[in-house]
């Protein structure tokens, strides 16, 4: 007689991640603000990631390039 050892359909517990969504809020003077900025696609509650000089809707992938940081290369040659 053969002894099974392994227990089959028995899947370990994994705890889900808390979300960090409230890490995107801070309150001043009661009023909740939000420190990144919002997709104008899908509206509030849904935030824009940011990097390298973009930012990023991860839902409607919706991308938005900041003026701010692109710089122009265009020299004027006389
Ligand atoms: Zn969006």
């Amino acid at each position: 007689m053969v002894i099974k050892s392994k227990i089959k359909g028995k899947k370990k517990h994994v705890n889900k991640p808390t979300s960090k969504k409230y890490t995107k809020y801070k309150i001043e003077d009661g009023k909740i603000v939000s420190k990144a900025r919002s997709c104008p696609r899908c509206g509030p509650g849904i935030f824009l990631s940011l990097g390298q000089g973009r930012a990023y809707c991860g839902r409607c992938h919706f991308t938005e390039f900041e003026k701010k940081n692109v710089e122009i290369k265009l020299e004027d040659k006389e």
